[in-house]
């Protein structure tokens, strides 16, 4: 064991190959170790402020969608177009290796491995212990450990007290050939319809030549795949080609702590950092990244391990407040189908499509319109206490 790096990142998604990223261009010396071989299950759109702050070029993004369609119990419909931008779609497959493509072009060397458990050295360094691909065992040792590794992420499950009690929606979708005729390529669909999700909602996202036809929930027992069955019978999708089916757990709640007071700290998924109600992950991932990378820079300067736990500060900074209404809008609204057709009743004002769209894609509350924020809570108000008919 020779091996001596800066920094490990123990996973090479958004998050990882962001934090890799960021810590190869600040000069440190960093292994990305990634597990091959399993494209992400998403369903992989992306807001412009993403492609902005990190990047991303044109020709990764599969589709650009201007406009979503919200689907309430009773079918109906209430199409909520975005009046500036697109929300981008990009291919798992092709971005992740894309962004850890860029890591090891600025400096990160790439490992593919099974991450084991971390243990620790005479002097008190980490040693990352991973299964190559050939089957063999390795150790690397690392100053500072990056947990990357997903939802039920090993390295927070040995290393953050509490990782373990995270609430997960399981989500499952299956991507089909988009039909030539009839299917519209810049409109994401989503059903708030109890029959399709109790507790979350269904989806159909375009991809280009492809598809995302989806589902989600926390309640075990439900069966997503008869739920996307019957999606796909609602969407006329049912005789699509169907390429993949595949399914995976998304956290709904950020970890109280992200790091260890020594030497790991984890973002992204492994974090439990989706936003609620919409799932959205992929950007909450990189900004993690990004923020992990920071911190973890810091610390390997002053070698002060209190520095590590700035990152999930500043996120839950920029971040807590919406996470906390949207927390709050999934258990309101997602409870009945009756809340459900109201719900879908409000996106028709102008205002809310407004707000949504700007608090989506750009990742933060506008304060740009007082009086359009009173108007919404008084309709919301209105709506809550059942003044007035779905
Ligand atoms: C069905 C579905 C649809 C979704 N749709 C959207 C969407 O449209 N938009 C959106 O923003 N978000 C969406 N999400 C959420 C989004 O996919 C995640 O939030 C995001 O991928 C998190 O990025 P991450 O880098 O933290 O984790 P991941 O993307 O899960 O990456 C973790 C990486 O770690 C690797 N890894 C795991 N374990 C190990 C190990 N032991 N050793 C080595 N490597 C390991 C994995 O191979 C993977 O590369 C969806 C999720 C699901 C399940």
């Amino acid at each position: 064991m020779t091996d001596i790096y800066d920094a490990v990142v123990v996973g090479g998604g958004p998050c990882g190959a962001t934090a890799a990223n960021h810590l190869a261009r600040a000069g440190r010396s960093v292994l990305l170790l990634d597990r091959a071989g399993r494209i992400k299950p998403c369903g992989g759109a992306i807001p412009p402020r993403l492609i902005q702050d990190f990047g991303i070029p044109d020709d990764l993004l599969a589709a650009r969608v201007t406009s979503a369609r919200m689907i309430a119990p009773s079918a109906r419909a209430v199409d909520m177009p975005i009046e500036s931008g697109f929300v981008g779609m990009v291919d798992r497959a092709v971005f992740d290796e894309w962004l850890r493509e860029r890591a090891a072009a600025n400096g990160a060397v790439r490992r593919t491995g099974q991450f084991e458990a971390i243990g620790r050295d005479a002097a008190g360094n980490a040693l990352v212990r991973f299964r190559s691909a050939d089957g063999s065992q390795d150790t690397v040792a690392a100053r500072v450990v990056i947990g990357a590794d997903g939802a039920k992420s090993k390295v927070a499950a040995q290393c953050i007290p509490g990782a373990r009690d995270i609430p997960h929606v399981f989500a499952y979708h299956e991507i089909v050939r988009a039909p030539a005729a009839g299917f519209d390529g810049t409109r994401c669909d989503v059903y708030y319809q109890g029959r399709l999700s109790p507790d979350f909602y269904g989806w159909v996202f375009p991809h280009g030549e492809t598809a995302s036809v989806g589902s989600g929930s926390m309640q075990k027992g439900f069966s997503l795949r008869q739920s996307v069955t019957n999606l796909r019978q609602a969407a006329g999708l049912a005789d699509a080609d169907t390429i993949r089916r595949e399914g995976a757990p998304i956290p709904l709640h950020p970890m109280r702590r992200w790091d260890d007071g020594r030497d790991v700290i984890v973002a992204g998924d492994a974090a439990g950092v989706v936003a609620p109600a919409s799932g959205e992950g992929i950007y909450y991932a990189m900004e993690g990244g990004r923020l992990a990378a920071g911190a973890a820079d810091a610390f390997l300067a002053s070698g002060n391990p209190g520095v590590l736990r700035s990152a999930r500060r500043q996120f839950m900074r920029a971040h807590g407040r919406v996470f906390w209404i949207l927390r709050m809008m999934q258990w309101f609204w997602y409870s009945s189908d009756k809340r459900r057709e109201r719900f879908v009743s409000i996106c028709q004002d102008a205002d809310v499509q407004r707000l949504t769209w700007d608090s989506y894609m750009n990742k933060r509350l506008t304060r740009k319109n007082p009086a359009a924020h009173a108007r919404i809570f008084f309709k919301d108000l209105a709506h809550l206490l059942g003044l007035v008919s779905a």
